[in-house]
């Protein structure tokens, strides 16, 4: 790893800065407010070339990598959008274009890399079910082979943008887990034309990012030709690791860029307010706590580029991604927290957005790992029992 900024990292970084001083913070409470899609961003993201910095050139894209993604997202996060730098672009332009980039036939990355590179595609990822939760292993949404098609019957739940994605990329089980030796054994991916007959999405009420829906989404008797199978029958979990490493390195973006976001807030707002015959920030009750959670904040990041640079050189990368995901959300929530606290009552004011960052960066101990799920990994990796 080198820490000499490239040509394209500057561009990179200048880029999502522009996009971020366009789609700011009012636009963003506005957004929230009004539970509206952010198609101006959306496709604002699509001309500045970040839908396709994953996908390769010969179909339209960047050839870039999680390093590039990841600095992409921090920035748009930090500059102005919080969640929406790395919620808009984790699913489609992240986790399907690497599932597909990685795991797709020909016809599939000619099919469906193209069009995510313009941003004219987009996709939703279906994981979670009610029943399995975090024990992705246990998933019951079954896919079972009927002549030249595949019949799907199952539920999921949360599954974020359905209500509108062109497709999406299916967690499926081909063969039951009773009947495999290891529960990472017939596990089976599907790129689902969200059009078709069967499929019924129903949004879940939530705590922030209305600017998005995340629903349950029913199956019941969809057909999909055989030829959306993506990667292999039963082997479908190595395809989705492949897509995992890249959403968490993601989450370590947004961590990171939202508490960053809050604490040059903060720190503008602390220089600004006086209550007695100096500003707030001239206590260090108030600039610590704010500066400890920036400081923790670099540190993340730092973890963040070498997961993404182990990723991008091919190498496993689990135990620097799950390091990088926890530790970035923890000082991102701190910062946020932190931040809140030196605007006082204004904190709890919507026309401020720290509260809104506050119920944005919540999410992000809870997905798309957990943070005890991160630190189960972690522990293991360190030499104690595994412990789910
Ligand atoms: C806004 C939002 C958007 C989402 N978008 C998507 C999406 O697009 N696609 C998708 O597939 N999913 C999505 N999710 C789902 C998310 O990934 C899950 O909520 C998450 O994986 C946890 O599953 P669960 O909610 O069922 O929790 P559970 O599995 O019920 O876990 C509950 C709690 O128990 C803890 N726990 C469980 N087992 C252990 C253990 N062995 N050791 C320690 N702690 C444990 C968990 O960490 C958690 O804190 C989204 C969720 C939210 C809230």
């Amino acid at each position: 790893m080198n820490f000499e900024s490239t040509q394209e990292r500057s561009m990179i970084r200048s880029t999502a800065e522009a996009v971020a001083a366009e789609y700011g913070p009012e636009y963003w409470r506005e957004k929230e407010e009004n539970e509206e899609f952010a198609q101006g961003f959306w496709d604002e993201l699509g001309e500045a070339g970040f839908h396709g910095l994953l996908v390769p050139e010969e179909y339209g894209g960047a050839s870039m990598g999680m390093q590039d993604m990841g600095l992409a997202m921090e920035t748009l996060c930090a500059e102005g959008c919080g969640m929406a730098g790395t919620w808009y672009l984790v699913l489609t332009a992240g986790m399907a274009a690497v599932g597909i980039r990685e795991n797709g036939t020909e016809a599939q990355k000619e099919k469906y890399l193209t069009d995510i590179a313009t941003g004219e595609r987009n996709f939703c990822i279906g994981i979670t079910e009610p029943e399995a939760g975090t024990n992705t292993l246990n998933v019951a949404t079954r896919a079972e082979k009927d002549g030249d098609e595949y019949v799907l019957n199952g539920q999921k739940a949360w599954i974020t943008f359905s209500d509108r994605a062109d497709n999406m990329i299916l967690v499926t089980r081909t063969t039951p887990l009773e009947e495999v030796d290891r529960g990472t054994d017939g596990i089976s991916l599907f790129i689902v034309d969200m059009d078709t007959p069967g499929i019924d999405v129903s949004p879940i009420s939530k705590h922030g990012m209305n600017y998005s829906k995340s629903c349950e989404v029913f199956l019941e008797d969809v057909r999909v030709p055989k030829e959306d199978l993506l990667g292999e029958e039963d082997e479908g979990w190595w395809a989705l690791v492949d897509m995992l490493n890249p959403e968490r390195i993601g989450f370590a973006a947004a961590g990171t860029g939202i508490g960053k976001l809050a604490a040059n807030t903060a720190i503008e707002y602390a220089n600004d307010r006086e209550v007695f015959d100096a500003p707030i920030g001239s206590h260090q009750a108030v600039s610590f706590p704010i500066t400890k959670a920036y400081a923790r904040m670099e540190t993340a990041a730092l973890m963040r580029e070498k997961a993404a640079w182990l990723y991008d050189q091919g190498e496993e990368c689990g135990y620097e991604t799950n390091v990088a995901k926890a530790t970035a959300v923890e000082a991102g929530i701190e910062a946020v927290k932190q931040s809140m606290q030196a605007f006082g009552g204004w904190g709890y004011a919507t026309e401020y957005d720290v509260e809104r960052w506050w119920r944005e960066i919540n999410l992000t101990r809870l997905a798309p790992v957990s943070q005890q799920m991160a630190y189960n990994h972690i522990g293991q990796q360190l030499g104690f029992p595994k412990s789910y």
